[in-house]
């Protein structure tokens, strides 16, 4: 059997997993990925697609079967256990916070495992999700190289003033720093831009990352310079259930009408965003021909405000020259990128109708000053090319 590198998502309602196999060198092919959804839920469920999108499994589980992550990892592992009869390469770990520190992909160890440990007060929602099968590979099977890639180790590039809250120093000390997040995302397409669009990645970029989560990178050479979120995952752009940028006095408010943190943290994470704004749907697909005037503010609410934290990134790269979509809403959802442009013409930004209905790869029109682009993102391959970078050597910064 050929050697595989295994590449694992774990987060709190599903657990994703690709395996891509390689040569331990410069191969790199992706064989089959798969997740378990609905964890916690009534009805989870198991799914396997191969390399053509055909199904190898699609089952649905009893609540007990997915009741937790463990459970789920177990479903996962025994299923693996009967495709893969080699231990693979290595894993290489989706983990969303890498905190002060790292600013690249790392090979985990004991103390690495400490470290990212110590960060799970930082992102309390994602962390501790991510470490688990870290934990698991790390107890059962301390032979498997394990390679963790960050969220947040792109935007590390970005300058001090972009860095910062206006707090005092302590809280910087502490940790309290405007992250950013998706970097996994924003690395695959500043790589496949290098590849494909040389002479753009070189320039001024915006890339906007819309998918169930949305966030938009300004970068310059492909390196974070700015980036719309912030210390969590919930600022900046609005998305589907989050709010996006908020004064921090409503926090405020709420706290002073009684509301515990949980209740907080439950509004502003799960209902809010596009269902909070409509009272219909999440999901944009719900919202793009709905005629109720509900669905119609979301929508206006969403790409105006996407528009706009577009425009706020500009100071940090002093113009824009190309901007980028990408992710779930970003590559599909024609309707909301011409909205975005739209709000965008008073810069030079003018796309074709027919190339953006047909999600072609550059839909600007001649014209137009800035290049618009549709780049499908990759964060598994960026994993599996950081996890194989760093098996090949160590000491490599990926
Ligand atoms: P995540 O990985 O953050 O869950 P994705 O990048 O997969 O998110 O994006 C999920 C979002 O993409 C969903 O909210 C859905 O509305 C949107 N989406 C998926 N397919 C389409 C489509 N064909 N047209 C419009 N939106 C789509």
């Amino acid at each position: 059997m050929q050697d595989t590198i295994l590449v694992m998502n774990a987060g709190s309602s599903s657990l994703k997993f690709h395996v891509y196999e390689t040569d331990g060198m410069n191969t790199l092919e992706f064989s089959f990925g798969g997740q378990v959804s609905g964890i916690g839920g009534r009805q989870p469920s198991f799914k396997v697609k191969d390399r053509h999108q055909k199904v190898l499994v699609e089952q649905a589980l009893l609540p007990e079967q997915a009741q937790n992550l463990q459970l789920s990892q177990r479903v996962v592992g025994d299923w693996l256990g009967t495709v893969i009869t080699k231990e693979p390469l290595a894993v290489g770990h989706r983990i969303v916070h890498g905190g002060p520190d790292y600013d690249h992909s790392v090979m985990v160890d004991d103390e690495v495992l400490k470290k990212l440990d110590a960060l799970v007060s930082l992102a309390p929602l994602h962390q501790r999700n991510n470490l688990e099968p870290v934990h698991v590979i790390f107890e059962n099977w301390p032979h498997i190289r394990q390679v963790a890639c960050f969220d947040t180790a792109f935007h590390r590039s970005k300058p001090e003033v972009a860095d910062r809250f206006a707090l005092p120093q302590f809280y910087y000390k502490e940790g309290i720093r405007r992250y950013g997040f998706h970097g996994l995302s924003y690395d695959y397409i500043a790589g496949k831009m290098r590849q494909d669009y040389p002479d753009v990645v070189a320039g001024r970029v915006v890339v906007a990352h819309l998918g169930s989560g949305a966030s938009a990178c300004a970068m310059v050479d492909g390196r974070s310079q700015e980036s719309t979120m912030g210390f969590t995952a919930l600022d900046g752009l609005p998305m589907s259930t989050r709010c996006g940028q908020m004064d921090a006095g409503v926090v405020l408010w709420m706290l002073e009408q009684g509301m515990t943190h949980d209740e907080i943290q439950h509004l502003l994470y799960k209902e809010s965003g596009l269902k909070g704004l409509s009272g219909i749907s999440s999901d944009i697909r719900d919202l793009q021909d709905n005629p109720d005037p509900r669905a119609r503010l979301a929508l206006s609410y969403f790409t105006y405000h996407i528009a706009k934290g577009i425009t706020g990134l500009l100071t940090a790269i002093q113009g824009l020259d190309a901007l980028v979509f990408t992710a779930g809403i970003g590559e599909n959802s024609a309707l909301v990128r011409r909205d975005v442009c739209q709000h965008l013409a008073w810069l030079g930004v003018s796309i074709d109708p027919v190339l953006n209905e047909s999600n072609q790869a550059c839909i600007s029109t001649p014209e137009s000053k800035i290049g618009v682009y549709i780049i499908p993102t990759n964060e598994e391959r960026v994993i599996a090319q950081q996890t194989l970078a760093l098996i090949r050597d160590p000491y490599c910064v990926t």
